[in-house]
C-alpha cells in the first residue's frame, strides 16, 4: 500500500475512474487546486480526458491496467459507480480508494443500500428483494400494487425499471426485466423528489449543501431548483439524514443522497450516489465551495469548504438536441452556460447544463 501523507498536496496525481461529464468538473477542479488529474476509462476521446493531464483507456477489469494506474497515482476517486467490485479491491489494496470500495459495494446493489440504509433508523420505500417469478409474486402480494420493479445492480435514469399496477402480467415484467437478481419497490405517492449532496472529510466532519428539489423528463433529471421548497424543519432532518449516512458508511469523498418527501411531511431516501451528481451542478456558480471542489477537498485530505449559497438557483439540463440553443444562452443575464464537448448530440444525452443565478 502506498505511503499515504495528509493532506495530499498539490502536485500529486488524483486518479479518477470513469470519462463522462462528472470527472470533467472533477478535473477541472482539481486543476484549479494545482492537482494533475488521472482519467481512467474504457471510451476514447472522454469528455474528461480533454481536461485532464493523463488518460488510461482500458476497460474496468483490466488488472494489468488497473495496476499501472493505481502506481501513477496518489489516490484514487471515481466518477461512476458500477467500477466492478474486484478491480475496486485491487486498487485498494495498492492505494487509497475514496470513497472506500466497500461502500461503492454496498451502493452498487440496491437491496444491500437500502438494507444499510434502513439498520441506520432511515425509512425508504418498503422493498422485498426479488431473484424469481415466485419471489415477485409473493412481494407483489405483500407489498400491493402499484409498485416499482427495478434490476439490482447498473440501473440509472429509470433504466432497468419497470412499473407494475393491477393491470400488468407480472410473469411479462420479470422476463422484461431479464435479471436474476431485482428488487420490488412500494409506490411513493411522493409530493417532492430532493436531493441533499454530503461531503465527509478523513477526520469524520460532514457537511451538506442545503436540499434541492429536482423534476425529471422522460426519467432523466430536467430541472434543479436550488433551495428546495421546504420548510427549515425539513431541510434540517434531510441534512440531518444525510450526516447520518454519511458517518454510517465511512464515507470520505462526497455523495448524493435522492429523497422522496410524502404528502405527509415523511422523508424517504431512494438512492445513494457516492459522487458528484447533477443535481448538484449548480454549486459551481452560486456556492462558495461547489461539489466538484468539495469532492476534491475530501478526497486529499483537506478541510472541507463552505457549503454557502451565494444566490437562490435554477439548473437546467442541455439533453440531446437541447444543446443546439446554447446561443441563446449565452444571451440571458445571470444565465451560466456549461457543455461537455461532447460532439454527437445523441437523443437522451446530456450534453451540457445551463444554471440560472437567481440573484436579488
Ligand atoms: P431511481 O433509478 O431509483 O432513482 O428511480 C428513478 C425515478 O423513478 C425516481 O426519481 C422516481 O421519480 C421514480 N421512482 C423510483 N422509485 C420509486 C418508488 N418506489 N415510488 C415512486 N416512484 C419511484
Amino acid at each position: 500500500m502506498k505511503h499515504m501523507t495528509h493532506p495530499i498536496s498539490p502536485n500529486s496525481t488524483i486518479g479518477i475512474l470513469g470519462g463522462g461529464q462528472l470527472g470533467r468538473m472533477m478535473a477541472i477542479a482539481a486543476a484549479e487546486m494545482g492537482y494533475h488529474v488521472h482519467i481512467y476509462c474504457p471510451e476514447a476521446d472522454a469528455p474528461a480526458s480533454e481536461v485532464a493531464y493523463q488518460t488510461t483507456t482500458a476497460a474496468y477489469d483490466n488488472l494489468d491496467a488497473l495496476r499501472a494506474f493505481a502506481d501513477s497515482v496518489d489516490v484514487v476517486t471515481y466518477e461512476f459507480e458500477n467500477i466492478p467490485a474486484a478491480s475496486a479491491a485491487l486498487l485498494s489494496a495498492h492505494v487509497a480508494v475514496r470513497p472506500s470500495a466497500e461502500l461503492l459495494q454496498t451502493t452498487q446493489h440496491r437491496v444491500a443500500e437500502k438494507q444499510a440504509i434502513n439498520q441506520m433508523g432511515i425509512a425508504t420505500a418498503p422493498f422485498a428483494a426479488v431473484r424469481s417469478l415466485e419471489e415477485l409474486t409473493h412481494a407483489v402480494a405483500t407489498l400491493g400494487l402499484p409498485a416499482v420493479l427495478k434490476t439490482c445492480r447498473m440501473g440509472y435514469d429509470g433504466k432497468g425499471q419497470v412499473m407494475l399496477s393491477k393491470d400488468s402480467d407480472l410473469a411479462a415484467s420479470w422476463q422484461k426485466l431479464n435479471t436474476d437478481d431485482a428488487i420490488l419497490e412500494g409506490f411513493i405517492r411522493f409530493r417532492m423528489e430532493i436531493s441533499v449532496i454530503v461531503a465527509r472529510d478523513v477526520a469524520g466532519h460532514c457537511v451538506c449543501y442545503c436540499p434541492v428539489q429536482n423534476t425529471h423528463l422522460h426519467h432523466i433529471l430536467h430541472e434543479t431548483t436550488a433551495p428546495a421548497p421546504i420548510s427549515e424543519i425539513l431541510s434540517d432532518k434531510a441534512q440531518a439524514m444525510a450526516c447520518t449516512i454519511a458517518d454510517g458508511l465511512n464515507l470520505v469523498g462526497l455523495m448524493a443522497i435522492e429523497m422522496f418527501v410524502t404528502e405527509n411531511d415523511e422523508i424517504l431516501v431512494n438512492e445513494l450516489a457516492p459522487r458528484p451528481h447533477n443535481s448538484g451542478h449548480w454549486t459551481i456558480d452560486a456556492c462558495v465551495t461547489s461539489q466538484f471542489t468539495q469532492a476534491i477537498r475530501a478526497v486529499c485530505g483537506l478541510t472541507l469548504g463552505s457549503t454557502q449559497r451565494l444566490c437562490d438557483a435554477r439548473m437546467l439540463n442541455l439533453i440531446g438536441d437541447d444543446v443546439n440553443d446554447w446561443k441563446h444562452y449565452t444571451t440571458v443575464p445571470n444565465m451560466k452556460l456549461h457543455l461537455y464537448g461532447k460532439k454527437e448530440a445523441r437523443a437522451g444525452r446530456k450534453m451540457g447544463h445551463v444554471t440560472q443565478l437567481l440573484v436579488k
